[in-house]
């Protein structure tokens, strides 16, 4: 049969290109989970996608209801799963004041991660059933994991202090909006969301890797400076930063060679190793990358899979 996977996010931009590289190789029926469905429709025709290889539901990461939702019909459905890949993620670089979900949490935490933390929980069990030949949970991360590169440096540098902001809910109401319990920054708020999905990454490894034999991993896929992660940036920044990486920092991969990665990191029968965060050199072969000590804190990771729980209400 062919591989179910769901993709978070695949109506723009690295989801999109890995949905249609997925779906080209014919071996995979590519559930996109998107937050606009005539997007997510359109986006997939203009890939030049057919209808066969995927199907479009609706998923709204910055709201838990429609997380369970989701969750809901994809188990009605009756499809297996395969692979997961938590993709989907806002940035919100120029915003002055935090902006909040459904339920009160700061948008980029509050989608990036707690919707992705929520969604991947709830069909831990979905993927425990899949007969496959090797099922995966994908966590997207980021170069602010890495601590060899010069971009992973460049501040507001992520960091999640002692989690106070994050166990008080986020809400900016009796609590910061910032994990750390700082003031509002949208760029940090975005990098620390991404060392949080490194860190559930590594933490659902050491819980589940070895009684499931679900392989968890992350990526770094490389700078994708066209994708519309920077609509909200100014548009001097968004003129510039493509050649900027094109040619003074060379980190600049194009959305259809990230989207080749990522499939590989989904379906190539040779990654299957656990708790391991992806990263490709100049010539576009995968090694194994290290975490910065933040993004590799077990205590960290333990922690803030507690009080995650508690946020969307699993404990
Ligand atoms: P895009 O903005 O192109 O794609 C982001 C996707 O997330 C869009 O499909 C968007 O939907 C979706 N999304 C946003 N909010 C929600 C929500 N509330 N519910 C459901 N879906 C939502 O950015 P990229 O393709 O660049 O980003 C994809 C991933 O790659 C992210 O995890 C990002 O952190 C990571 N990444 C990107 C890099 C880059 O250089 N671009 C570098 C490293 C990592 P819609 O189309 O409706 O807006």
């Amino acid at each position: 049969r062919k591989g179910s996977v769901i993709i978070t996010g695949a109506s723009s931009g690295l989801g999109l290109a890995t949905a249609k590289a997925l779906a080209e190789t014919g071996k995979w029926h590519v559930i996109m989970a998107c937050r606009d469905f005539l997007k997510a429709e359109r986006a997939a025709k203009s890939a030049g996608m057919s209808k066969e290889n995927y199907s479009i539901m609706h998923l709204d990461l910055a709201s838990l209801d429609s997380v369970r939702q989701f969750v809901d019909s994809y188990k009605r459905s009756g499809r297996p799963l395969d692979v997961l890949v938590c993709n989907a993620a806002v940035y919100q670089p120029t915003a002055k004041e935090p902006s909040f979900t459904a339920e009160g949490f700061e948008l980029s935490v509050g989608t990036n991660h707690l919707g992705h933390f929520l969604l991947s929980r709830l069909l831990l069990d979905d993927l425990k059933k899949s007969d496959y030949p090797s099922k995966r949970l994908i966590i997207v991360g980021s170069i602010t994991g890495n601590t060899n590169t010069l971009a992973g440096n460049v501040p507001p540098k992520a960091n999640l202090g002692d989690l106070r902001g994050l166990a008080g809910g986020l809400n900016g109401l009796n609590t910061s909006t910032m994990i750390d319990g700082g003031e509002f920054d949208g760029a940090k708020a975005y990098k620390d969301s991404k060392v949080c999905n490194m860190l559930t990454m590594q933490e659902f490894h050491r819980r589940f890797h070895e009684d499931t034999g679900i392989t968890f991993a992350s990526l770094y896929p490389g700078c994708i400076a066209t994708t519309g992660l920077f609509r909200e940036h100014i548009p001097l920044f968004r003129l510039l930063f493509p050649p900027f990486q094109k040619y003074i920092t060379k980190g600049f991969v194009s959305e259809e060679e990230a989207g080749k990665r990522l499939a590989q990191v989904v379906s190539d029968p040779s990654l299957t190793k656990s708790g391991v965060y992806w990263s490709w050199n100049k010539s576009s072969a995968s090694f194994e990358n290290q975490l910065s000590q933040e993004a590799s804190d077990q205590e960290k990771a333990r922690k803030i899979w507690e009080l995650s729980e508690k946020l969307v209400g699993l404990a």
